[in-house]
Parts: C-alpha cells; structure tokens; sequence
C-alpha cells in the first residue's frame, strides 16, 4: 500500500488523522482488503478501494520448496512492472523469516551472485519493500526479517530503514530484523547515526582485499579494512554482535591458510561468522565440500570466533541466497539503459 497516496486521500478525503493509523493498523496485522476494517466508515473504506491499491506489487508467481516448505513470491510493482523477489522461510519453533529485497535487480557485480547477472531495475520504494512483508503476513504470523533478498540495502539506505520504521506493527522488531550488505560505506555511516538497533551483517567473503576485489569489485571503491572498521564501531554503538557472511568458493577462499587470515582479522567478541554453502548461479566457482567447511569452521573456532554454517533453504526453487534473479521475468527493455541506471544509481548512492 503506498502510505504516501494513502495519507493525502484520506486528507483530501477530510478524514481524522487517527483514520491513517486505522487503516495502517489493520493492514500490518493481515487483513486483505479494506472491506475487513472493521472501524472504518463503508464510504471510507470504498472511496480507498477505488482510489488507494492495496498493494503496490502485484503476485505473478509462488513457489513453495517441497523439501523445507520454503515460500518465494515473484512481484511485479504495478507502478512499471519491475520485478521483485522475496521468500519466507518457517521454522519447527514456529519462528518464519522473510528475506527482503531493497530493489529491483542490483547494480553491484558480485562475481557468485545471480541477482547481479540481471538487469538493474531501480531502487524500491519504502511502500514497495513494506508490501513485500505485507504480502506474508497475510498467510502467516511473522517475526524476524533479513535483508538479504536482491539489492543493496545500503544503496537504498532511506526507504529501507523507513521500512524498519513500520515493521513492529507488522510483528518484527528492530532487533529481529538484519541489514546485510557488501559493505557499502555511506550506508553504514548513516546507520551509525540512526537510533534503530537493527542487526548488522557484512558481506565479507575473503580474508585479504585483493582476493576480495577480485570476487566482489565493490572493494575497490570501499576498502574492507575501512568497512569492517565501521562495522565495529556499529557493533559498539548498538552493543551487538556483527555478523560477518562467507560464503565457501571451493580453491578460492576456503583453503585452511585463509580460515587463518580470518582469524587474524575480526575480533571474536565483536563478529560471528555464518559460512554460507555456495548455491549454484552458473557463476565460475564450485561450491567447497562439507569437509572443508567443517575444517574451516574448526579454524576459526581455534581463535574464538563464534561460528555457524547456514542452512540453506529454498534451493529447489532458486529461492536460497544469491539465486534471486527473477528467471521468470525477462526485462523487456534494452541492456545498455540498465547499465545506465545503475551507474546512476551507484552515483547517488555513493
Ligand atoms: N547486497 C547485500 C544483500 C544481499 S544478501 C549483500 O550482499 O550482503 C545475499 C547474501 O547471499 C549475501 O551474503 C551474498 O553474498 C550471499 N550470496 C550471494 N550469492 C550467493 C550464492 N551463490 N551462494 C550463497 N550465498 C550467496
């Protein structure tokens, strides 16, 4: 729902303003239609269905993972069709989990990454992220969120944490609720002077900058060493863990004498580790075996550092990280203008 157009109807309309909070209210708890707000006058509630979509995405498609239950939804935003991927996954404690996506596409060329390898559509909306969210609290109850679907959050660092804004009303708060990114330093910095306690999690994914730029350019422009540097002081800030992302590239950053640079690197009461199994992307690596992770792990293990493997989930329906590429969707428009926008919204961002 775009709270913007919501907020200036209801005005145009000469509602109360406790008639926005009504309507928000109903909608973060689930509801499918204005028709089931119950304390909203039926004029009301018909002059929004004519003039307020209830969403600004629209389902095209919904997969279900026949092996975890895993839940992933293709959007389209009605507003110019871009596609926008997101996933739900449930756990046996009753907890579920929404992996959201921060734009259509993303700029950035993350060597391992499927959602680079498609075209840059373009920032979302802070409505457009919500709606995503919105779209699983219908089916279910739902209390964490990662962002960890397509984009770069930290690109879109405004309409992402105006988004964090609205989620406890949804369920899920600050603290439940993950930022990842490539290390995107503007990002971080603003975050740095927000009040919001999200959780903060860096991809890293090697142990020395060279190796790093050759995997994920991102580098180049901002130096792990600065990144991880912010990232401490966020971890001081808030007094919460970071939580650093790797993930395993079978003979290029998962040998026993990089577990060691690793150990070298972060500081054990300040990061965890989450070793991420690679999932295939068509991309030129191969994914490290279970041996050399748990080897890996143990490593890190020796220098203190909290350390888990991810379970990956979704992966029979390229819903698990990194295969969000909306393969359904082929974008109808021309290579080079994708390239365009995101070179501009790599200016903007940076
Ligand atoms: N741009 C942000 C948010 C996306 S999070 C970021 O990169 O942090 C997606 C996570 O999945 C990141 O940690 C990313 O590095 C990881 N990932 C990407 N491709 C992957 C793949 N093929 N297999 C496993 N993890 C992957």
């Amino acid at each position: 729902m775009d709270l913007k157009l919501l907020e200036e109807t209801l005005d145009d309309l000469g509602e109360p303003g406790y008639r926005f909070d009504q309507v928000w209210g109903w909608t973060a708890k689930g509801v499918a239609s204005y028709d089931e707000m119950g304390n909203v006058p039926a004029s009301v509630r018909a002059a929004l269905t004519e003039r307020v979509p209830f969403s600004t995405l629209e389902l095209t498609d919904q997969q279900v993972s026949q092996i975890d239950g895993t839940v992933k939804a293709l959007f389209h935003t009605t507003k110019d069709r871009r596609p926008v991927e997101a996933v739900m996954m449930s756990f046996k404690d009753g907890r579920s989990s929404l992996c959201l996506s921060s734009q259509s596409g993303c700029p950035l060329t993350c060597t391992f990454c499927a959602t680079g390898t498609m075209k840059f559509g373009r920032n979302l909306t802070h409505s457009e992220i919500l709606d995503q969210a919105l779209h699983f609290r219908r089916m279910r109850a739902v209390d964490h969120v990662v962002f960890m679907g397509m984009g770069e959050p930290m690109m879109n660092i405004d309409n992402v944490l105006a988004t964090c804004a609205k989620l406890p009303d949804v369920g899920v708060t600050n603290r439940r609720t993950a930022i990842s990114t490539v290390g995107w330093l503007p990002g971080i910095e603003r975050l740095i002077d927000e009040k919001m306690p999200v959780r903060l999690a860096l991809s890293l994914h090697a142990p020395d900058s060279e190796l790093r730029s050759q995997i994920m350019p991102v580098n180049e422009r901002y130096d792990m060493e600065a990144v991880l540097e912010a990232c401490t002081r966020y971890g001081e800030k808030t007094n919460r863990d970071i939580f650093i992302e790797y993930v395993m590239l079978e003979r290029t950053n998962d040998e026993i004498f990089q577990a060691h640079q690793l150990g070298r690197l972060l500081d054990p009461k300040r990061f965890k580790v989450n070793l991420i199994p690679y999932n295939p992307t068509g991309s030129i690596y191969d994914a490290s075996s279970r041996q050399q992770i748990h080897d890996f792990r143990t490593v890190l293990e020796g220098y203190g550092l909290r350390t888990t493997v991810r379970v990956n989930r979704g992966r029979d329906i390229d819903g698990a990280c990194g295969q969000l590429a909306a393969k359904a969707m082929a974008d109808a428009d021309d290579p080079a203008a994708a390239d365009e926008r995101a070179a501009a919204a790599i200016d903007a961002a940076a």
